[in-house]
């Protein structure tokens, strides 16, 4: 009898395309398989260096984000009233027209009457070049109100930092600490590290008021209270300095531990660095020397006296008096942290012994950036990984700050078993681009409009010291402001605070929702009309490939792709995707062509990507660099720029197959074929690191030169890592009255506190402020859940199934205490506004602090789902509770260095309510259509017949 034939492989399609997930921010490569023209299936790519084929739910849902019914089909131009949701469908050649209408004018007159502000897009090395050539200054991507503290706390101290441009060392590590870290940006990655460290037997230890993700996996979770991790860190450093548990040969080598600061209070110099004619750092080795020379034993405490006479004291002198305080002992700190004396002092002894008593010794010959030669590479075992938990707080700044101090002192930064930088990092301290401010004869602006400022003089500013940009970043009030202050942009915009703007342009910024704090009043703002009559906000123009709720809200909306649909660009210039061991970036590139791509109720789609759009813009108003001396448009498309633009000779948005012949890698000319070759290629670029050169890179000759020769940093000095920032007491000396430029008599005071060279812990502005403790004794915070990503993933078919409404969870006993019951509603109250809603008990959080998920809740009729969609009816946001500014009404709600949204300093009371019909507060619905067929089927007839 012979076997039936069985093909025990079929493929899952007729055809299959390579290229990179948009369903969160940690890219990872995908194959879609293609059956009879449509999506049969989404694979991970095992070959590619961030996921290893490893596709997570959100992943696979691609599916249902690239056939949402959600999609937008043609541009459309308002014909009712702002948030009516009445618009008339039109042709792209009007758009544009009505679009270059608005924004000719406004470049002539004065481009900053244009405000950009972009949300979680992916192309920001394009999008911030465009701002540039327009001319405006008024130009941020989302990172203001998501993680810009832990950013900046991270390039001003270790020239890289946390999140996506860092990592623990997942082979060697042996305690990892996280703090505030969330499931829904650190996925695919952090889930494969963390497998490893539990293969390994390595203890996980999870920091955050709520248990969740990946704190249900840890083996310790510490349910701190929101807003306090700087303390619990600053109680941690006092014990390591108290039992002389710390690493002072690293911190010498290759932080500025031995620095001399300069002891002259009231003097213009007081805090300064002491240095030589050279401007050189010194030290002091028996007299004081430069503090680079290498083969001495520079003093790291006392007191000692200048040539010149002036007195100074090493910056581990400082950091030493400061945090031994008693303050900051175990006891001092563990009742406001949640966190008992003894846990602190064990975690403490558990750190130390991690780092110094594993003897890891990495037998790998290495040569420091001095020329020495090391034959071994000695670890430090502990890593740390921290996100938005510690970092959206008026206080997040200094506490990325202690974070990294802290790991300094253990000798855990780049060292092996610890935190380790990714290419491009680590980058000089500041990074050398400062915020472009002046405009050049052809309008553009003299640099990209963010960057990092290095002292006052680099605020953007006008001759009184007032901000000149809408959202006042880089200015007194904000000086770090490295990312922009997006949630500051429509308040001011509407109150012509600074100015009044003419147009507002933004791309996949929900900002009438979600991802803007005190929602109903942003609303107001949106749709306000001056005495005149005329909107506040003359002109919205705003890109999305969903109907979401900021749809409603503009003027003129130029549907986007969906990420299957596109040319993309994962850059180096911009959010790269490299890890610590390899440089990388890598493309979208369309798998469908969006007019083949009906949308749901089989109308056609007439869709552009709005990276391309923006280029055709910008050549239609003639701007420098889009157009060629005859005037013609420079680039066909995004593809073309891609692949053609240069920001530097060389240096380009994709570094692999450089050249004419892509036989270059890193710098080199343009290559015609560079697309070609990374489609061939799986859709990425790869280079790894040279072995000698994949720890120390602050420091190490082989990694630091083949940083220059890729084109990430000008020369190839050693980073020194900075525990005792200069930069900042350069403005507090400002706000102490010296130097040419000093803030205003109303910012003095601020800018003298919170610009501390050594970081500080405050008590959150809110809590601060609300006579928190007794009117709103609680904490609420949200966390975003694993399965979805931003208000994308909540409208997902699939990814619905999984949640499709949230709750407000709070810890048992503190349900009994209010005389709440599982399923109870209740009326949530901050300072600033009330909610309505059901509440859940739940275990997993600390008893001072209730949570829910974000962006989980929708605005009625938007994203087209159902009428009585359990998002709009059940779900709500937190968002109506957080005031966009501080109680006092003085500032953003913020934090006074860098300008960070504190969403996360939230305070609320609740009491129980009676029972509603929906959650409250509720808006007219959005007549923004409904999903065809409910609930959505897909696939049944793609399955093999048997
Ligand atoms: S982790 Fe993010 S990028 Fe990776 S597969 Fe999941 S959704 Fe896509």
């Amino acid at each position: 009898m012979t076997e039936p034939k069985l093909n025990l492989s079929p493929s899952p399609g007729d055809e299959v395309k390579t290229t990179t997930c948009y369903m969160c921010a940690c890219r990872c490569g995908i194959k879609v398989w293609l059956k009879d023209g449509r999506i049969r299936y989404i694979q991970g790519n095992p070959a590619h260096p961030v996921n290893q084929g490893v596709l997570c739910a959100k992943g696979s849902a691609g599916i249902m984000q690239h056939y949402s019914p959600a999609r937008l089909s043609k541009p459309l131009l308002r014909v009712g009233e702002r948030g009516s949701g009445e618009f008339r469908e039109i042709e792209w050649d009007e758009a544009l027209q009505i679009a270059i209408g608005w924004l000719r004018p406004i470049r002539e007159r004065n481009p900053d009457e244009l405000a950009f502000f972009t949300g979680r897009d992916q192309s920001q090395a394009l999008t911030g070049w465009w701002a540039q050539q327009f001319g405006t200054i008024n130009y941020a991507a989302h990172g203001g109100f998501c993680s810009v503290n832990m950013a900046a706390g991270g390039l001003y101290t270790l020239g890289g930092s946390f999140w996506e441009f860092g990592e623990p060392d997942w082979e060697h590590t042996r305690y990892l600490m996280m703090w505030g870290v969330a499931e829904d940006h650190d996925s695919n990655p952090i889930k494969l590290g963390l497998g490893r460290l539990k293969a390994r037997g390595a203890k996980i230890v999870a920091v955050n008021p709520v248990r969740s993700g990946y704190g249900a996996i840890a083996d310790e979770w510490i349910g701190i209270r929101p807003g306090t991790d700087g303390l619990f860190a600053f109680a941690l450093i006092h014990e390591l300095l108290r039992a002389d548990r710390i690493d002072l040969d690293y911190l010498v080598r290759y932080a500025n531990a031995h620095w001399l600061v300069i002891r002259n209070p009231g003097g213009a110099d007081d805090g300064m660095f002491a240095r030589d004619a050279e401007g050189q750092a010194l030290c002091w080795a028996g007299g004081a020397v430069r503090a680079d020379a290498i083969d001495i034993s520079p003093a790291v405490v006392g007191e000692y006296v200048l040539p010149d006479g002036r007195r100074a004291s090493p910056v581990f002198h400082l950091l030493a008096e400061r945090y031994l305080d008693p303050q900051y002992a175990p006891e001092a700190v563990a009742a406001r942290c949640g966190i008992p004396a003894a846990t602190i002092r064990r975690i403490a002894r558990e750190l130390a012994a991690a780092a110094f008593d594993s003897n890891l010794e990495l037998p790998i010959a290495w040569t420091d950036a001095n020329g020495r030669r090391h034959e071994t590479m000695t670890g430090r075992p502990v890593a740390m990984h921290a996100m938005r938990g510690i970092s959206a707080h008026s206080n997040g700044f200094h506490t990325c700050r202690a974070l990294h101090v802290l790991q300094l002192l253990l000798g855990a930064v780049d060292s092996p078993g610890s935190f380790r930088y990714q290419p491009p990092f680590p980058r000089p301290i500041p990074p050398a681009n400062r915020p472009g401010k002046a405009r050049r004869e052809n309008g553009s602006l003299d640099a990209p409009p963010l960057g990092f400022v290095h002292g006052p003089e680099d605020l953007v500013v006008d001759a009184k010291g007032r901000p000149r940009r809408i959202d006042e970043a880089y200015s007194w009030a904000y000086p770090l402001a490295a990312h922009g202050m997006m949630h500051a942009v429509i308040r001011n915009a509407w109150a012509g605070d600074p100015y009044r703007i003419d147009t507002l342009l933004m791309f996949m910024a929900n900002m009438s929702w979600n991802s803007s704090m005190n929602t109903a009043q942003t609303i107001g703002m949106l749709t306000d009309r001056d005495a005149s009559g005329e909107y506040r906000i003359p002109h919205i123009i705003y890109s999305d490939a969903y109907a979401s709720e900021m749809v409603a809200y503009a003027d003129l909306v130029l549907p986007d792709t969906t990420y299957l649909e596109r040319h993309d660009c994962i850059s180096l210039l911009d959010r790269p995707i490299s890890d610590a061991d390899g440089a990388a970036d890598a493309i979208r590139h369309p798998v469908f062509a969006p007019e083949t791509q009906a949308g749901s109720d089989g109308s056609p789609r007439d869709v552009r990507g709005f990276q391309s759009v923006l280029l055709e813009l910008g050549a239609r108003l003639g701007l420098p660099g889009m157009v060629d001396a005859d005037g013609a448009p420079v680039y066909s498309d995004y593809a073309d720029y891609i692949v053609n633009h240069q920001r530097a000779p060389g240096v380009g948005l994709l570094a692999g197959w450089r050249g004419a012949d892509g036989s270059q890698e890193g710098k080199g000319p343009p290559n015609p074929r560079q697309l070609e070759a990374y489609i061939a290629h799986g859709g990425f670029w790869h280079a790894k690191v040279p072995e000698p050169a994949r720890y120390f890179k602050m420091a190490n000759r082989d990694y630091l030169e083949w940083s220059v020769r890729m084109g990430f940093i000008a020369k190839a000095d050693p980073v020194v890592l900075q525990i005792y920032s200069e930069t900042l007491q350069k403005f507090r000396l400002a706000a102490q009255g010296h130097g040419a430029m000093q803030p205003p008599e109303q910012h003095r005071a601020r800018v003298a506190a919170y610009f501390d060279p050594l970081p500080v812990w405050y008590e959150p502005f809110e809590g601060a402020q609300a006579a928190a403790a007794d009117a709103f004794p609680l904490s609420a915070i949200t966390q975003r859940p694993m399965f979805m990503y931003h208000a994308w993933g909540s409208q997902n078919a699939w990814l619905r199934q999984i949640a499709a409404r949230n709750w407000l969870y709070l810890h048992p006993d503190t349900a009994a205490r209010h005389g709440v019951a599982d399923g109870d509603w209740v009326h949530v109250d901050s300072h600033h506004g009330r909610i309505t809603v059901q509440a859940r008990c739940v275990a997993n959080v600390q008893p001072d602090t209730v949570w829910t998920w974000n962006a989980i809740g929708k605005r009625r009729g938007a994203w087209r789902l159902a009428k009585d969609a359990p998002e709009g009816s059940n779900g709500f946001l937190l968002n109506h509770l957080i005031s966009d500014r501080t109680q006092a009404g003085d500032y953003a709600n913020a934090d006074p260095v860098t300008g960070q949204a504190a969403w996360f300093d939230l305070r609320v009371r609740i009491a129980p309510a009676a029972r509603e019909a929906a959650s409250l507060p509720q808006f007219p619905s959005l007549p923004m259509g409904k999903a065809p067929g409910d609930p959505l089927r897909y696939g049944a007839d793609l399955r093999e017949q048997p």
